[in-house]
C-alpha cells in the first residue's frame, strides 16, 4: 500500500511563499512558467498596491529561479528550503533603511523575521519592525555600492543569483548608478524590483524593466483567505475583507480589531456631530485621544475604508457578501442613504488630514475637535437628507 504524500506547508521549515499569492493565479502561472523555462527577463518590475502580494510573489519567483528540482518550485530541494527560510546565499535583498550609512546585509536577521511575520508588509510595517517608525526612509549611496558589489558576486551554490530590491522608488536619483547594470545584468543574474509606486521610479529605470502588475484582491477572495489561512470566523473575515481596500496586510491587521466597537464609536461621533452636542463631542474626543497612536491611525483607516464602501454602495446597491444580516453592511447601507456623495467625499478628505496629522504627531485633541466641527458642518449642510444618520 502506498502512503499518501502530504504536502501541507510546515511553519517550522519556513514559509510557503506560493501559498501567499492570493488572487493572482494568471499572473503567477505566467511568471512561474517563464522562470522555470528560462525565458524570464533579467530585470523585472513587480508592482502592486501597498500591502498586496508583490513581495511574497518576488520571493516565490526567486525560489523558482533557484530551485534545482523537476517541477519548479519543487519545495523539497535544498535551494527551495533555503528560500523558504529566506537564507539562500544567492538570494540578496535590498530595502529602505532609516540611516543612510547602514547596509541592508547588516539587517537581514530583522528583515527575515519581519517579512515572515508580515509577508504583505508595507513600509510602515517594516519600519515598525525595525523600530524606526516615523523616520525618513531611503536606499542611500552606501547601500547602492553594496548592491553593485553583490551583483558582481558569482552564484554561490545555485545556477543563478537573484537580487530583490524592495521599494526601489526610495533609491531616488541614486538609481542612476544602477542603470548600467540594469541594462546589462551580469550572467546568471536576475534583478527583481518590487514597488508599490511605479510612477515614482525614474523613467530610465521603468523603461529598462518589464512591468508586471499585481491585481487588487477582491473582498470575496480576501474573506476566503482569512477564513482558510488565518483562522478567522466568517463574520470577522468579511468585516476585515470589506474594509481592506484590496490589501491583504490591511485585512490581516483589521482582523485583530473589534469592528463592532469601532462601529459603535463612529455612530456616537456622527450623532454627536449631527446634533452638534459639544459635551458628547468633547467626551468622544477625550476617548479618542487616550487611544494608542497605532489604534488612532487604525480607527481613521477603518473609517476611510467604511466611507469608500459607502460611496461604492451608492452606485452598486448590493455589495458582495451582503446577505442582509451583517451589521456592518446594514450600517454602510444606512450611511449610503443618509450621506450624499459630496458629503462622503468631504468627510473622507477631512479624515485623511487627521491621519496625516496623527502620523506627524500633531495634537490629537485639537485635530479631532476640528474634525468633529467640520463633520458637524458637513452633516448639517444637507439637512433634509440626514433623517437616518443613526
Ligand atoms: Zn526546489
Amino acid at each position: 500500500m502506498v502512503t499518501p504524500k502530504i504536502n501541507a506547508p510546515q511553519q517550522a521549515s519556513g514559509t510557503d511563499w506560493q501559498e501567499l499569492l492570493v488572487g493572482q493565479d494568471d499572473l503567477w502561472a505566467g511568471l512561474r512558467d517563464a522562470a522555470a523555462a528560462g525565458t524570464l527577463p533579467h530585470l523585472i518590475l513587480l508592482a502592486g498596491l501597498p500591502g498586496n502580494v508583490q513581495l511574497p510573489m518576488a520571493v516565490a519567483l526567486a525560489q523558482v529561479l533557484l530551485c534545482s528540482g523537476g517541477h519548479k518550485p519543487c519545495g523539497g530541494c535544498n535551494h527551495c528550503r533555503l528560500v523558504q527560510k529566506l537564507v539562500h546565499p544567492d538570494l540578496h535583498f535590498s530595502f529602505p533603511l532609516a540611516k543612510s550609512k547602514e547596509l541592508c546585509v547588516n539587517h537581514y536577521a530583522k528583515w527575515r523575521s519581519v517579512l515572515q511575520k508580515t509577508p504583505f508588509m508595507d513600509l510602515p510595517d517594516w519600519f515598525a519592525g525595525l523600530g524606526e517608525e516615523g523616520t525618513q526612509a531611503n536606499i542611500a549611496v552606501a547601500e547602492v555600492q553594496s548592491i553593485l558589489e553583490r551583483l558582481l558576486l558569482r552564484p554561490f551554490n545555485a545556477a543563478c543569483k537573484v537580487m530583490l530590491i524592495w521599494l526601489p522608488e526610495y533609491l531616488g536619483k541614486e538609481s542612476n548608478r544602477l542603470l548600467k547594470i540594469f541594462e546589462e545584468a551580469p550572467q546568471h543574474t536576475f534583478i527583481l524590483l518590487v514597488t508599490s509606486n511605479p510612477d515614482a521610479l525614474l523613467s530610465t529605470v521603468r523603461s529598462r524593466a518589464q512591468l508586471f502588475r499585481v491585481k487588487a484582491v477582491s473582498p470575496e477572495t480576501i474573506a476566503t483567505y482569512l477564513q482558510t489561512h488565518a483562522g478567522a470566523e466568517q463574520d470577522a473575515a468579511w468585516q476585515a475583507a470589506l474594509l481592506a481596500d484590496g490589501k491583504l496586510q490591511n485585512a490581516l491587521n483589521l482582523l485583530g480589531t473589534r469592528s463592532t466597537d469601532m462601529m459603535d464609536r463612529l455612530r456616537q461621533l456622527f450623532i454627536a456631530a449631527y446634533q452638534y452636542n459639544p459635551l458628547e463631542i468633547s467626551e468622544w474626543v477625550e476617548w479618542f485621544s487616550k487611544l494608542h497612536r497605532e489604534d488612532q491611525k487604525q480607527f481613521i483607516q477603518w473609517m476611510l475604508g467604511l466611507l469608500s464602501f459607502v460611496l461604492r454602495r451608492k452606485y452598486a446597491p448590493v455589495l458582495a457578501g451582503d446577505d442582509g444580516g451583517n451589521a456592518l453592511h446594514q450600517y454602510i447601507g444606512k450611511l449610503a442613504v443618509s450621506l450624499n456623495t459630496r458629503q462622503a467625499e468631504v468627510i473622507s478628505d477631512a479624515a485623511n488630514d487627521c491621519l496625516d496629522g496623527i502620523q506627524q504627531n500633531a495634537n490629537v485633541r485639537l485635530l479631532m475637535t476640528d474634525f468633529s466641527i467640520a463633520l458637524s458642518h458637513t452633516l448639517k449642510r444637507k439637512h433634509e437628507q440626514l433623517t437616518n444618520i443613526n
